[in-house]
C-alpha cells in the first residue's frame, strides 16, 4: 500500500511564510500543517508495520511515515555511520539506540536534508517516494524498543506532596529524603504496551478502612499516571556510574507514558516497600520517540533546588523541558473527550540527567532500550494534577465530565488519552498520543479456574 504523497508547492510556501511571520524556517516538501505534531523540526523515530510487511523503523513527517530501511537500501544514509547494518530493517530501535549521539546526529541531519523542500533526491524520485512513504493512518505502530528494564521515578514535588498528604497527612507530606534523592523503583518491562492496547482491569487484594480483613476482587480504584519516559541509548559498564554531565548522551529520546495504577491494591501492599502488583499489570507508551535534539529549543531552567543537591547531582546546563501535557477521558460509546489535566513537564523537580546519574551512582548498568519514566507530573493547580488520585483527592472531589457524568476513578469502557507537545513559533514538536481503554475484569471463576491470561 504505497502512498501517493501530497507535496508542498509554491502556494504552500506562501502560507507557510505567513504562518512563520515571513521568516524562512526549515520546511519539507511533504505537506505539514501548522498544527501537525510532526514537522521537519521533529522527526521522531518509531517501529511501524505496513500491511502484509515486516516491522521496520521509520520517522514521522506530517501525515506520513518515512521508511528508514528503504532510505538505507537506497544508499541515502551512506556516510552517517548507521548505513548497511540492518539497523532500520529491524523490529526494534535498540541497535540504533546503541550507536550513540554522533551517529544519531548524523542520521537526523541527513533526514532533515533529504526531506527539505530544496533537496531533489527523494522529492523528485517518484518510484522511491512511493516505496518510502506510507500514510500514518495505514500502518500499525509497535513498541519502539525491546525494553530490558524499566525504572519509574517520583520526580514531581507537587505530585509527591499531594500523594504524601493524602496517605500521611499534611505535616508528613514529603519524606525527609525527597529533596535529596530522586526517588524511584524498579518497574516491570514485560507489561509495557503501545498506545491503543486495551487494558484489563486487574484483580488484587484490597482492604477498606472500615473492615479488618482484606478482600480479593477486581480493583475499584483504577487510576492513570501522566508521565514522560525516556529511552537509554548507549549503556554503561557495571560498576561505572554515568557522570551527570554525560547523562544526556545516554538518552535517545522521549515518549508519553501512562503508568496505570490500582490505588486500592497499592494502599494495601506497598508499605514499607515500593509498588508491586498495583502497577505491574500495564504501562502504556506513545509509539514515537522524540529525539532529545528536537527538544533543544524548549530546554529551560527547572524549579530551584533547595537544599542544593550533592555534587554528583549538580547539572551544569538547564535540565528541564517545556512540554505541554494534556489528559483526556472519553467514556464508552461517547464521542466527546473531556480534558481532565493540563500541565507541563517543566514542573519536574529532578531533571532527566539527575535521574540517570542517580540511578547509576551505585554502578548499576543501563542497556540500550531500557526505559525510565519521570513519575506522575503534577503542577500546583488542581487542573495540573496528573492522576485521578490527586484530581479527585482520593475519591472525595469527583471530576465533572462534559457529558454530565462524574468520575472518581476510571470506569470500564473509559478511554484515557495523553497528548503532549512543545509549542514553538509557527511549529510544534509533538509527541502524538498514548491512549488506552479499560476492559472489565475477568470473573473470579475465570481467574481461578480457567487460568485466562490473555486480554
Ligand atoms: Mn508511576
Amino acid at each position: 500500500m504505497e502512498a501517493e504523497v501530497s507535496m508542498n508547492r509554491g502556494k504552500n510556501l506562501e502560507s507557510y511564510l505567513f504562518f512563520t511571520g515571513g521568516r524562512r524556517m526549515k520546511y519539507s516538501f511533504i505537506e505539514t500543517k501548522q498544527d501537525s505534531h510532526f514537522p521537519i523540526q521533529n522527526l521522531p523515530y518509531g517501529i511501524f508495520q505496513p500491511m502484509n510487511k515486516e516491522p521496520r523503523a521509520g520517522t514521522a513527517i506530517g501525515d506520513y511515515v518515512l521508511d528508514l530501511s528503504v532510505m538505507d537500501e537506497a544508499g541515502l544514509l551512506n556516510g552517517t555511520g548507521a548505513e548497511n547494518k540492518n539497523i532500520f530493517n529491524d523490529s526494534s530501535l535498540n541497535n540504533f539506540m546503541a550507536l550513540g549521539r554522533p551517529i544519531w546526529t548524523a542520521v537526523r541531519t541527513r533526514l532533515q536534508h533529504l526531506l527539505d523542500v530544496n533537496t531533489p533526491d527523494l522529492r523528485d524520485n517518484e518510484s522511491l517516494r512511493a516505496k518510502a512513504f506510507h500514510r500514518l493512518a495505514d500502518v500499525n505502530m509497535l513498541l519502539p524498543a525491546k525494553i530490558g528494564d524499566y525504572t519509574d521515578f517520583y520526580a514531581s514535588k507537587e505530585h509527591a506532596t499531594n500523594v504524601g498528604t493524602i496517605f500521611r497527612g499534611k505535616d508528613h507530606a514529603l519524606m525527609p529524603n525527597w529533596t535529596y534523592i530522586p526517588v524511584g523503583y524498579h518497574g516491570r518491562a514485560s507489561s509495557i504496551v503501545p498506545s491503543g492496547t486495551k487494558i484489563r482491569r486487574p484483580f488484587g487484594q484490597r482492604k477498606s478502612k472500615s473492615t479488618d480483613q482484606p478482600v480479593f476482587s477486581p480493583s475499584v480504584q483504577l487510576d492513570f499516571e501522566l508521565e514522560i519516559g525516556w529511552f537509554i541509548g548507549p549503556g554503561n559498564d557495571l560498576g561505572k556510574p554515568i557522570p551527570i554531565d554525560q547523562a544526556e548522551d545516554h538518552v535517545f529520546g522521549l515518549v508519553l507514558v501512562n503508568d496505570w495504577s490500582a490505588r486500592d491494591i497499592q494502599a494495601w501492599e506497598y508499605q514499607p516497600l515500593g509498588p508491586f502488583l498495583a502497577k505491574n499489570f500495564a504501562t502504556s507508551i506513545s509509539p514515537w520517540v522524540v529525539p532529545l535534539e528536537a527538544l533543544e529549543p524548549f530546554r529551560e531552567a527547572g524549579p530551584i533546588q533547595d537544599p542544593a543537591p550533592f555534587s554528583y547531582l549538580q547539572q551544569t546546563k538547564n535540565g528541564a523541558f517545556n512540554i505541554e501535557l494534556d489528559v483526556y477521558l472519553r467514556p464508552e460509546n461517547q464521542k466527546e473527550e473531556t480534558r481532565i489535566t493540563q500541565t507541563n513537564f517543566n514542573y519536574m523537580y529532578w531533571s532527566i540527567a539527575q535521574q540517570v546519574a542517580h540511578h547509576t551512582i551505585t554502578g548499576c548498568n543501563m542497556r540500550p532500550g531500557d526505559m525510565h519514566a519521570s513519575g506522575t507530573i503534577s503542577g500546583p493547580k488542581r487542573i495540573e494534577r496528573g492522576s485521578m488520585l490527586e484530581l479527585t483527592w482520593r475519591g472525595t472531589e469527583p471530576i465533572q465530565l462534559n457529558s454530565g457524568e462524574k468520575r472518581i476513578w476510571i470506569e470500564d469502557g473509559d478511554e484515557l488519552i495523553i497528548r503532549g507537545s512543545c509549542r514553538g513559533d509557527g511549529y510544534q514538536i509533538g509527541f502524538g498520543e498514548v491512549s488506552g481503554t479499560i476492559l472489565p475484569s475477568f470473573s473470579e471463576i475465570e481467574i481461578l479456574q480457567k487460568g485466562k491470561n490473555k486480554a
